[in-house]
């Protein structure tokens, strides 16, 4: 029926008509006591029951007292961590490595949408300390992993910025108590597969998994032998289109390559196969592997045992971390060290009786201190 100007719209079904006024979205009273969390410095008691009930505001403050300089936010980060673990190391930790470009965001998107749906709870880490990117991450630009950005079951944290492998491994450590403490019963290290940090994540996960691309040789991916050595399963990514076949050709090569590495301590020999980050072909099978990895792990004992190796490693670690840092910290070392560096550079001393002379300096200097002058 059309409408002539002389009639009115009010009889008319296209008058609209006033509706009531709708509820905003969020909570106003959620916002505002999100907005004070963000904003006010909470105890170690509001920390820690905060990261246990799961709050992701608390969460990430919690980790960024962990990524701090301060002496201050370190030492109540430390009280934190002590609080919360009691609650933690019930997640699966699963490392995953590859060079830039083999699709490790693409494929934690996918794997992580995958376990998310199956009602796990997801926190994803990175290590990158070479990184000088914004934010010093490689998972700084969460648009890489947009399904799970949005996903409430994925904590997606950047990298530590950029720092020494070492500094930038414990703080990684530090917050995959409290992830597990918050509830995240599967945690993924992302690292890029080109060197040190591989073994930094491996020493910290239950599971290491290695991707590469068909066709391109090891030295091509820059993948070392002792890597490959570390991985539990290698997954040989984009195997979709024109390169399935050769993705399939490839991972028959790992697998040969693999029964030549002596049997890793662990009893389970390493698993390989092809999947696609991009279709999601063969994601499943790859959560089917790691939870095979961790039922046979767990029944031979080697599962509990590398977690107390790894817990004893983080002391031993620490204590050399704190000993070095003592050691280069004080005065008298630092005034000396200069100098006998000079003589041993002039080959008046070895580099070996240079090193003895400043640490028993050292020593002597911890038992009777020098007065400052
Ligand atoms: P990363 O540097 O290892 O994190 O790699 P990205 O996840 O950023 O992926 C690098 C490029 O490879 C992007 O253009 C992705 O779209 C593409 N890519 C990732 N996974 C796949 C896959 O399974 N198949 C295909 N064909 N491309 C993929």
């Amino acid at each position: 029926m059309e409408l002539n100007e002389n009639d009115s719209l009010e009889d008319s079904a296209l008058k609209v008509k006033e509706g009531i006024n709708q509820p905003e979205q969020v909570n106003p009273l959620a916002l505002e006591r999100a907005r004070q969390l963000r904003h006010r410095t909470l105890s170690v008691d509001e920390f820690a029951e905060g990261i246990l009930a799961g709050n992701r505001v608390v969460l990430s403050k919690a980790i960024t007292l962990i990524e701090s300089m301060s002496g201050v936010h370190q030492e109540l980060s430390q009280r934190v961590i002590e609080k919360c673990l009691p609650y933690s190391g019930k997640s699966l930790r699963i490392g995953i490595t590859g060079v830039p470009g083999v699709g490790k965001s693409t494929f934690i998107e996918a794997l992580g949408v995958h376990i998310t749906s199956q009602g796990h709870k997801l926190a994803v880490l990175a290590i990158d300390p070479s990184s000088s990117r914004t934010k010093g991450s490689i998972l700084g630009d969460k648009t890489r992993m947009e399904e799970l950005a949005v996903n409430e079951n994925a904590f997606i944290r950047p990298s530590p910025s950029a720092g020494s492998l070492g500094g930038v491994a414990r703080k990684t450590k530090e917050t995959i108590i409290l992830c597990e403490a918050a509830g995240f019963d599967v945690i993924f290290v992302e690292t890029v597969g080109v060197g040190q940090s591989e073994i930094a994540v491996h020493s910290m996960v239950d599971f290491f998994l290695l991707l590469m691309l068909a066709g391109a040789g090891d030295e091509l991916q820059g993948i070392k032998r002792g890597i490959m050595e570390m991985a539990d399963a290698i997954f040989i990514n984009k195997a979709d289109g024109d390169n399935r076949w050769k993705a399939n050709q490839s991972r028959l090569e790992y697998a040969n390559a693999l029964h030549l590495f002596p049997t890793p301590e662990s009893g389970w020999t390493p698993a390989t196969g092809t999947c696609s980050a991009r279709t999601r072909e063969g994601i499943p099978e790859v959560w089917n592997v790691i939870g095979k990895y961790e039922t046979f792990t767990r029944q031979n004992g080697y599962f509990d045992r590398k977690r107390l190796y790894q817990k004893s490693l983080i002391m031993l670690e620490t204590i050399a971390e704190g000993l070095k840092a003592d050691f280069y910290s004080t005065e008298k070392i630092k005034i000396l060290l200069p100098q006998i560096q000079g003589e041993m550079l002039n080959d008046k001393i070895s580099s070996y009786v240079a090193a003895q002379k400043l640490i028993n300096i050292y020593f002597d200097e911890k038992k009777s201190p020098s007065k400052p002058c």
